[in-house]
């Protein structure tokens, strides 16, 4: 019988042991990380127990970039045989370097993530994520080959070429971000393509942006595939930070190579197992670049309950947003996913949506720009008037806020094949 587990031992370490082992490695990163500039002064050479590590100061996204190009590196530059950098989503991008063995480590994670969803070596990827420095492209590639499925490297965009890769090569699994795949699926319509009954997707990874359940549900209908949720950031690696496993329920991140500390992002004190906060995260592997207590801006919980499928590693919930994503929309908070979940739940919605906010006079405004699906957009006035009420109803009963809904056609939307840009907060360039 087949296998379960890329890695059953240290997948299912028990507690104890697997805490013991995070104490071994945090003292071994401590010392490597004590050869690079950025931490000389700032760390101790070892300590006692887990619970000191609070005592040492966050790193930020901030001190990554003032310490380019090396500031961060704890070995000699020529054992760096790979940098990658962030997307930027917020702000300049930052810079990792990666050793041979940091490669190989990364590419073992990748392959046990993308294991427990259920892929094997007869399975056929194909990765529609960007190749370059981006780490979604490179990062699951080398995953995907250390398991022995076959790798198309489609990169993103294009999306004719990703359909007729998928058709030419039987592909199984995809991995894409949501917002390209809710783009794609309109593609393969007017290409007259069914993907549920013309391809053979079975399994997506889907990631590195924002998303909502409602999403998942839509996109898992529209080409009935399993979509699992994929978690990473470049800082930490890139893709194969946490995953979920077939539960569907939070993802497992990988404990033997992190450490995870949830804190309140305004005060920095360390939450409970169940509380939300800003996810912190430190290095245990990591080798050219270890990173001590960063602050990764993404804000979720850890569930405190174990999972069923045997893994001991705790799970993440889905992530909610950035904390610098929180809009304040005349003094009330809200993250775009909560505008999301919402849209994504009305059937009539289409795959695309848009959220502008600007000021009239001293009050916020914010406006959001609705595709249609198409058949309802040819079809009765008062239906799409209908649907305008039942949008804005909906939005503010869930989000308390009253937003100006606006319907659109169809496409019309600015299409992403990356990451998507949800929100256009045109307030800073009003102001006077
Ligand atoms: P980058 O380092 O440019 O790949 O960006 C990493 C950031 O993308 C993370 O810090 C998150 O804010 C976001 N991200 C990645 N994966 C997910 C996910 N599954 N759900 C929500 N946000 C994600
Ligand atoms: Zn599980």
């Amino acid at each position: 019988m087949d296998r379960e587990f890329w890695n059953k031992e240290i997948e299912t370490l028990d507690r104890k042991r697997l805490e013991e082992l995070q104490l071994e490695r945090l003292n071994d990163t401590l010392a490597r990380a004590k050869k690079s500039e950025f931490y000389r002064n700032r760390i101790p050479e070892r300590v006692e127990s887990l619970a000191e590590l609070q005592d040492i100061p966050f790193t930020t996204k901030d001190d990554l970039r003032k310490s380019f190009p090396f500031g961060m590196v704890a070995v000699d530059p020529s054992e760096l045989v790979r940098v990658h950098s962030s997307s930027g989503t917020t702000g300049q991008a930052t810079v990792i370097y990666h050793t041979r063995k940091d490669i190989e480590n990364w590419a073992d994670l990748v392959a046990r993530c993308m294991y427990m969803t259920g892929v094997r070596k007869n399975d056929v990827f194909q990765n529609m994520m960007g190749y370059g420095l981006f780490t979604g492209g490179l990062g699951l590639h080398y995953g995907s080959e250390k398991l022995g499925s076959l790798t198309i490297p489609a990169s993103s965009g294009n999306s004719k070429r990703q359909i007729m890769l998928m058709k030419n090569f039987n592909t199984t699994v995809v991995h894409i971000t949501p917002s390209y795949a809710l783009h794609l699926y309109t593609i393969m319509l007017d290409e007259g393509i069914d993907p549920r009954r013309d391809l053979k997707l079975k399994i997506a990874f889907l990631g590195a942006e924002p998303y909502t359940e409602e999403t998942r549900k839509r996109l898992e209908e529209l080409y009935g595939f399993d979509a699992f949720n994929s978690y990473g950031l470049s800082e930490m690696n890139g893709p194969g930070v946490a995953f979920e496993c077939r539960n569907k329920d939070g993802m497992h991140l990988w404990e033997d190579h992190y450490i995870i500390e949830v804190i309140d992002p305004v005060t920095g004190e360390v939450l409970r197992d169940g509380e939300e906060g800003e996810l912190v995260l430190t290095t245990l592997m990591r080798e050219g670049m270890p990173i001590i207590r960063y602050r990764t801006g993404d804000i979720t919980r850890v569930y405190p309950e174990p999972c069923s499928c045997g893994r001991t590693h705790r799970r993440i919930s889905r992530i909610k947003g950035r904390s610098d994503d929180m809009l304040i929309i005349n003094g009330v908070n809200l993250y775009p996913m909560q505008i999301e979940k919402v849209l994504m739940g009305i059937p009539e919605v289409g795959n695309n949506y848009l959220i502008e906010i600007d000021k009239v006079g001293y009050l916020d405004r914010i406006n959001v720009k609705v595709e249609v699906r198409p058949e309802i957009f040819k079809g009765d006035v008062r239906d799409l008037e209908n649907l305008k009420h039942k949008i804005i109803e909906e939005l503010k009963t869930n989000v308390l806020v009253k937003p100006h809904v606006i319907l659109v056609e169809p496409n019309s939307l600015p299409k992403s094949e990356g990451k998507a840009v949800r929100v256009i907060d045109k307030r800073k360039s009003q102001e006077v």
